[in-house]
C-alpha cells in the first residue's frame, strides 16, 4: 500500500489527541497527557485502497520549539490543522499555521485539511460554521466539523480526504 505521513497540529486543548484516538480506535478517551507527542502507525483502507499512514499527534510546538516545529513540518506529507469552535482564539491560529507550513514547504500546494471539533457544546460556540468554511476556502482546504465525544463520521472522512489530497499532488 501507499504511505503518508501526516501531522495533527493546533492549539492547546482542541481535542487533537481526541481526535487521532478516535479515529485509530473508535472510543473516547477524556484525558490526554497534553504534553505528549507520538507517532501512531495505522493501516486503514481509503477508496478501498490500503494506506500505511504514520499520524504524529503534536503537542504545543506552536507557542514553544520552534526548531522542533519545523521538524514536524518537513517530516509530513499532509496536514490536519484543528480548532475548537468553541474557542475563537485557536480559530484564529490556525491561518497563522498555513502560513508557517506554506513557508516551511515553500509551497501554496499543501496536502491539508481543517477540522473545528467539540461541536457538542453548541451552547458553547463562538466560531461559527459559514465563517470558518470562508476561513478554509482562503486557505484553498476542505473544511469538517466534528465531535470527538460524539466520534461523528467526519472524523474518518477528514483522515481519508487529506490522504486523498496527498494523491492528488
Ligand atoms: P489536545 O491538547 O489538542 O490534544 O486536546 P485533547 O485531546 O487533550 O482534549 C482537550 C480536552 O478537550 C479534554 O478534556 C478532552 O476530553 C476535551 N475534548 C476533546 N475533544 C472534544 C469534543 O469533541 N467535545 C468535547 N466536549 N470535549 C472534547
Ligand atoms: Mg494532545
Amino acid at each position: 500500500g501507499t504511505k503518508c505521513k501526516i501531522a495533527v497540529l493546533g492549539s492547546p486543548a482542541v481535542g487533537k489527541s481526541a481526535l487521532v484516538v478516535r479515529f485509530l480506535t473508535k472510543r473516547f478517551i477524556w484525558e490526554y497527557d497534553p504534553t505528549l507527542e507520538f507517532t501512531y502507525p495505522c493501516s486503514c483502507q481509503v477508496d478501498d485502497e490500503p494506506v500505511a499512514m504514520e499520524i504524529l499527534d503534536t503537542a504545543g510546538q506552536v507557542e514553544s520549539n520552534q526548531t522542533n516545529f519545523e521538524g514536524t513540518v518537513r517530516w509530513a506529507d499532509a496536514f490536519i490543522l484543528v480548532f475548537s469552535v468553541t474557542d475563537r482564539h485557536t480559530f484564529k491560529q490556525i491561518s497563522i499555521l498555513k502560513n508557517q507550513i506554506d513557508e516551511i514547504k515553500r509551497s501554496k500546494n499543501v496536502s491539508c485539511v481543517i477540522i473545528g471539533n467539540k461541536i457538542d457544546l453548541e451552547h458553547q460556540r463562538q466560531v461559527g460554521t459559514a465563517e470558518a468554511e470562508r476561513m478554509a476556502a482562503d486557505c484553498a482546504t476542505a473544511y469538517f466539523e466534528t465531535s470527538a465525544c460524539d466520534g461523528s463520521p467526519e472524523i474518518d472522512e477528514a483522515f481519508h480526504e487529506v490522504y486523498r489530497e496527498v494523491k492528488r499532488r
